[in-house]
C-alpha cells in the first residue's frame, strides 16, 4: 500500500505498577501452576467476556460514512503480529474473556487471517471466534476460515441494490458477496449476520426490501445507527437515521423484541413467527445502550480502547515481550477502572475516534 511502516520501539514503564504482585481470582485457573487474574470488572458494575481485536486499519473499500477518500496510510506503525495476538488473547482469555471479534479494517486483507483465527481459537478459554468483513473475500475463502475454527461471521452489507451499494462503498460487488454468503450457509456456518448501517439518503427507503429478503434467509440483519465521528459530522446530519424511528417500523410491522440476558450485549432481538431471518438493532443513542456494555477493543497497533469513542487507548505493546505478563495484567485492570460511563455521543462526542476503521466498530 506503500506506507513506511517502521515500528515504534520506545520503552514504556507503567509508574507505580508492583511487576511481581500476587493475583487474587474470581475465575477457575485452567492450567496448573498457572498465575490467576482478576475477572474483567470496570468501576460500573460491567463484566466484560467480548474482545473486538482489530488486525489491521486497513481497508480496500471506500464506504462514504467511514473512509470515502479509501485508505490513507494514517498509521506507520506495523501491526500487531501473530505471535503478539496470541499473547495479548491469552491474557484476556485468562482474564475471562471466551469471545473474540476479528475486525479491522477489512481483516482479510491480512495475508496471515486464517492462521490468526486457527491461533485465537486454540487459546484455552476462547469458546468462539467471530468475524466482520465487508465480503470481499468471502466467497473465496470462507472454506478456509471455517477450517480454522471461525464460529460466527458478520458481513456488511448496506444495500441489496447494486448500484446503491456501489456509490456507498465504492465496490461495484454486491452479486459476488451474495455468492459469498449462501456459500457460507452451505457449508453449515452457525451464525451469520448481516450488518446495514441505515442511511436517509442512501438505502433508507430499501428497509421494507431487507425485510422481505429475510423471510426465507436464516440470517440475523443487524440494523446499525449511523455514528458520528469526526471525520463524517456533515454526512452524519444529512443522513443519521433514528434508532427509536427504527424501532418503531418493527414494532409496527409485527417484530417482536426477545428478552436477553444481562450480559449479552446492547443489541436488541427483534423476531417475527413468519420470518425465517431475525434482526438485531444497535442503538448507540439510546438511553440505556452503555449499561449493557460487555465488550473491549484492541487496535491493530496493540492499544486497549475502553470505548469506541474514546481518548487514545492504552498502549500494550511494550508489554507484549516474554516475562511481561503479570505487568501487563496490572495495566489492564488499572486500565478498565478508568473506563468511562457512557461514550456521550449524545453529546456529539466522538473522543478520538476520525472513523471506525480504526477500530473495527
Ligand atoms: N471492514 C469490515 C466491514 O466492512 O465490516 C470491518 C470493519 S467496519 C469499520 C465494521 C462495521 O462498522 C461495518 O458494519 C460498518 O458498516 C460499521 N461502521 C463503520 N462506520 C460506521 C459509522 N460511522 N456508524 C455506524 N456503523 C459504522
Amino acid at each position: 500500500m506503500g506506507c513506511n511502516r517502521n515500528a515504534a520501539a520506545s520503552p514504556y514503564f507503567w509508574k507505580g505498577v508492583p511487576v511481581n504482585k500476587t493475583y487474587e481470582t474470581g475465575l477457575p485457573s485452567w492450567e496448573p501452576g498457572a498465575p490467576s487474574y482478576l475477572a474483567l470488572q470496570d468501576g460500573h458494575d460491567r463484566q466484560f467476556s467480548y474482545l473486538r481485536l482489530s488486525i489491521t486499519d486497513v481497508c480496500n473499500f471506500s464506504c462514504n460514512y467511514c473512509l470515502p477518500d479509501g485508505y490513507q496510510c494514517e498509521s506507520k506503525t506495523t501491526p500487531i503480529s501473530l505471535s503478539e495476538i496470541k499473547q495479548v488473547v491469552t491474557i484476556f482469555a485468562k482474564k475471562g474473556i471466551n469471545k473474540v471479534r476479528i475486525t479491522g479494517g477489512e481483516p482479510s486483507v491480512r495475508k496471515d487471517l486464517v492462521e490468526i483465527i486457527r491461533t485465537v481459537k486454540n487459546i484455552p478459554g476462547i469458546k468462539t471466534v467471530a468475524m466482520t468483513t465487508n465480503g470481499y473475500k468471502l466467497g473465496e475463502y470462507i472454506g478456509d476460515w471455517l477450517d480454522a475454527g471461525l464460529n460466527a461471521l458478520n458481513v456488511s452489507i448496506d444495500s441489496l441494490d447494486p448500484a446503491v451499494f456501489h456509490m456507498i462503498t465504492g465496490h461495484n460487488r454486491l452479486k459476488e458477496i451474495m455468492a459469498g454468503l449462501d456459500k457460507a450457509l452451505e457449508l453449515g456456518i452457525k451464525t451469520l449476520k448481516v450488518n446495514a448501517v441505515l442511511l436517509k439518503s442512501y438505502n433508507f427507503n430499501e428497509f421494507e426490501r431487507f425485510l422481505d429478503w429475510i423471510k426465507d434467509t436464516p440470517i440475523s440483519l443487524r440494523f446499525i445507527e449511523l455514528m458520528e465521528t469526526s471525520d463524517n459530522r456533515e454526512y452524519f446530519h444529512a443522513n443519521h437515521v433514528s434508532g427509536e424511528d427504527i424501532q418503531k417500523r418493527l414494532e409496527a410491522s409485527g417484530w417482536l423484541q426477545r428478552i436477553r440476558s444481562k450480559n449479552a450485549g446492547p443489541a436488541k432481538e427483534y423476531q417475527h413467527p413468519d420470518y425465517q431471518g431475525s434482526i438485531g438493532l444497535i442503538m448507540p443513542y439510546s438511553k440505556d445502550f452503555c449499561t449493557t456494555c460487555n465488550r473491549l477493543r484492541i487496535s491493530s497497533l496493540g492499544k486497549l480502547h475502553l470505548c469506541l469513542f474514546g481518548e487514545g487507548g492504552l498502549d500494550l505493546r511494550p508489554f507484549f515481550s516474554e516475562g511481561q505478563e503479570a505487568l501487563l495484567n496490572d495495566v489492564v485492570d488499572k486500565g478498565l477502572q478508568t473506563k468511562p460511563e457512557t461514550h456521550y455521543l449524545q453529546s456529539n462526542n466522538t473522543g478520538t475516534t476520525r472513523h471506525l476503521a480504526m477500530l473495527g466498530g
